[in-house]
């Protein structure tokens, strides 16, 4: 490639017509003609070598060659780089809209998880009104249930302080033949049955504690698994004080009619004092009153002064009512069970024979009729015609 210093005034020509010289040496070289165009100027030529001629025109061919190959590159890089740059604003785009949906959804996430727990909520409020209020039956049922077995234990007691008051009124006739029979009777015929009610009152006890702890656990959780253990040990407690209750209403019946049968005897039998007065005399081998040496004294001797009433120590029949020589006016009765009391020196008599006397009525009055020092009551017991101690029959 040549360059001119100046397009005006020269211009290029090559020619590939080579330099006609006579030479075999000139031969070989192009000749470059430099015409001036103006006439004046002078024609210059250059001689170029073939071979630089052609290494020149090699070299331009090859500069041309990668200068397009370069230039194809460079297209190719920028439509490259162009597809590139689309597609990376493509993919800008996809991940603007991308963006724009996850945020979209997001909004939509949160929305949602924001209804679904104020559901949830609403669910929960709802489920713990209902279980209140299924607790708050559950309560009241056990109350009305815990009512009934505390009435079925009041009953339950209001029997044993009954049975006992009577068991312990029999005691106290114990000195009765008929009634110490019937009570030893009563104590084996009984003993089974408050054995089991032992049992069962211990069985109660445990219950009823288990019952507290469950009441307790109830009004801190609230659980239907517990209320119905509790509601099952009220109805156990309730069938065991129904069953203890039977049991005692047994006992009851076969105490009362015990009762029944003993109760003449009791009322009959001589248990109290026939006068208010100061004993003088006991019952026993004494000094004589009357004379020198000893005798039997078969009663006791209670003074009172003249006139004071004279009663009936138990319920009995009159079977003597008169003057018996040393005995003075003397009553006789018979209170059955072969027991017998006499009272005697009364001052008058105020029964007859064969009248039916009570406890306590009065039958005579105190004097000093008969073999007596002055007003008192000699008062004898016979069982089966045997003079016995009467103090061993006195209760107060
Ligand atoms: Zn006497």
């Amino acid at each position: 490639m040549l360059k001119m210093q100046n397009p005006k005034d020269i211009r290029r020509l090559v020619t590939r017509t080579p330099v006609r010289t006579n030479s075999h040496a000139q031969k070989k070289y192009f000749s470059l003609m430099l015409v001036p165009s103006y006439s004046s100027g002078r024609t210059r030529s250059i001689r170029i070598p073939y071979l630089t001629f052609y290494v020149l025109f090699a070299v331009i061919l090859i500069t041309g060659g990668v200068m397009a190959g370069l230039h194809f590159r460079a297209e190719n890089l920028r439509q490259t780089a162009e597809h590139a740059e689309l597609a990376l604003e493509e993919i800008q785009e996809a991940f603007i809209d991308l963006q724009e949906t996850a945020e979209e959804e997001r909004r939509q996430l949160i929305e949602d998880s924001i209804n679904l727990r104020s559901t949830l909520a609403q669910e929960r409020m709802r489920g713990e009104d209902e279980q209140l209020q299924q607790r708050a039956t559950y309560l009241e049922t056990l109350e009305i249930l815990q009512f009934h077995v505390e009435e079925l234990e009041e009953q339950i007691w209001q029997f044993e302080t009954r049975r006992q008051q009577i068991l312990d009124a029999l005691s106290l006739n114990s000195h009765i033949p008929i009634v110490r029979t019937a009570l030893n009777e009563l104590h084996q015929s009984q003993l089974h049955s408050l054995v089991t009610l032992e049992d069962l009152r211990q069985y109660s006890q445990v219950q009823r504690e288990r019952r507290t702890t469950t009441l307790v656990l109830l009004s801190t959780a609230g659980l239907t698994e517990s209320t119905d253990a509790a509601t099952y040990q009220f109805f156990d407690l309730i069938a065991t004080a129904e069953f203890a209750l039977e049991i005692m209403a047994e006992l009851d019946e076969q105490l009362m009619t015990e009762v029944e049968r003993l109760l003449p005897h009791i009322s009959n039998h001589p248990t109290i004092r026939p006068v208010n007065g100061r004993f003088t005399s006991g019952f026993g081998w004494r000094r004589n009153p009357f004379g020198s040496g000893s005798e039997f004294h078969s009663g006791v001797d209670i003074a009172a002064p003249r006139g004071t009433a004279i009663v009936a120590t138990g319920g009995g029949r009159v079977t003597f009512a008169g003057w018996n020589g040393a005995y003075g006016n003397q009553v006789v009765i018979n209170h059955g069970n072969g027991i017998q009391t006499s009272y005697a020196h009364a001052s008058s008599i105020l029964v007859r024979v064969g009248q039916y006397v009570s406890r306590g009525e009065v039958i005579a009055r105190v004097g000093s009729t008969g073999r007596s020092t002055g007003p008192h009551v000699h008062y004898e017991v016979l069982i089966n015609g045997r003079a016995v101690n009467p103090v061993t029959f006195f209760l107060d």
